[in-house]
C-alpha cells in the first residue's frame, strides 16, 4: 500500500493544505478527512488521483479543517454521477453523529438533484467504536480517541503481515489508543510545532502535541516508522531539517516529516 499526502497542516495554515490523504491498495483509494476546503480537488488533480476513482472516504471528526472538503467531494461524485461520469457507489465513514452532521449540511448545500444521489449511491455509513470493516481488501478498525473537544476516530489498518498502521486522528495520543498504537509499523500523530517553539505555537492550550512529545511517545509505544502532520507553516522551508533534528533525539525507529503531495510506500 502506499499512502499519497494531500495536506499537511493544521486549521489555519496558508503555506500548504490542510491535513487528509490517501490510502491506496491494489483495489483503489480510500481518502481520510477532505481539508478545509475546495482546495481537495486541486491535490487530487497534483497528486493524479481522479475524484471519480474514490469510492471510500473516512472522516475523523467535525472541525471544519477536515469536513469542508469532504463537502466538496459529496458535490463532484453527485454531480458525476448524475453525469454518467462516476461509476458505482461512494461510500463515506464517519462516527454517528458526523455522518448524521454531514447529511445535514450536504442537504443545506448542495443542489436538489445532487441531494437525490445521496442514501442512493452515495452511502454515509455510521462506524461504531471498535467497529471493524472490510474496505478495498483490507481490515479496517474504527476507533474513538477520547477526545474533549469534539468526538473524534482515528483507526487501525491492516497492512498484512502482522503490520498494522495506526492512526491518531489530530490530538495527542490517549491511552485508550495503546491496543491499537503499540508495536504500529506505522503511527499517524499529530505534531504542531517544535518543543523548541512551544512558548511561540502554545500547542497545549490547542491540545496538541510537539515534535519532541510525538517521537517520545512513538518510542515508548515501538512503533517502526512515524509521521508526523498537522503541523505549523510558518518553518515550512525548513520544516523536514528542524522537526527531523528535534524528533530523531528522541525517536529511533523511522522519522517521517512529510510535505503535501509527498507518496510514501507503507
Ligand atoms: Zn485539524
Amino acid at each position: 500500500m502506499k499512502i499519497t499526502i494531500l495536506g499537511t497542516g493544521n486549521a489555519l495554515v496558508t503555506e500548504c493544505y490542510n491535513t487528509c490523504y490517501v490510502l491506496t491498495s491494489e483495489e483503489g483509494h480510500l481518502l481520510v478527512d477532505g481539508g478545509g476546503g475546495g482546495t481537495i480537488l486541486v491535490r487530487l488533480k497534483q497528486a493524479g488521483i481522479d475524484p471519480n476513482e474514490i469510492h471510500h472516504i473516512f472522516v475523523t471528526h467535525k472541525h471544519i479543517d477536515h469536513v469542508m472538503g469532504i463537502i466538496w467531494m459529496m458535490r463532484v461524485i453527485c454531480q458525476n454521477m448524475n453525469a454518467g461520469k462516476y461509476q458505482d457507489d461512494a461510500y463515506i465513514y464517519a462516527h454517528e453523529e458526523l455522518a448524521e452532521m454531514l447529511l445535514k449540511l450536504a442537504k443545506m448545500l448542495l443542489n436538489k438533484k445532487e441531494i437525490k444521489r445521496i442514501g442512493e449511491r452515495l452511502h454515509l455509513v455510521p462506524v461504531g467504536d471498535g467497529e471493524k470493516r472490510r474496505i478495498l481488501g483490507h481490515e479496517y478498525t474504527f476507533f474513538d480517541i477520547g477526545s474533549t473537544k469534539a468526538k473524534q476516530y482515528g483507526y487501525m489498518l491492516d497492512l498484512g503481515e502482522g503490520r498494522r498502521l495506526t492512526c491518531c486522528g489530530d490530538e495527542p495520543y490517549n491511552e485508550r489508543e495503546r491496543k491499537y498504537a503499540e508495536g504500529s509499523a506505522w503511527l499517524l500523530h499529530e505534531a504542531f510545532c517544535l518543543d523548541a517553539q512551544a512558548d511561540v505555537f502554545h500547542p497545549y492550550e490547542k491540545h496538541h502535541s510537539t515534535v519532541k512529545d510525538a517521537s517520545m511517545l512513538a518510542e515508548e509505544l515501538g512503533v517502526e516508522n512515524l509521521l508526523l502532520y498537522h503541523t505549523e507553516d510558518q518553518n515550512i522551508a525548513r520544516r523536514q531539517e528542524l522537526y527531523r533534528a528535534e524528533g530523531e533525539q528522541y525517536f529511533h525507529g523511522s522519522l517521517w516529516i512529510p510535505e503535501d503531495l509527498d507518496v510514501i510506500e507503507l
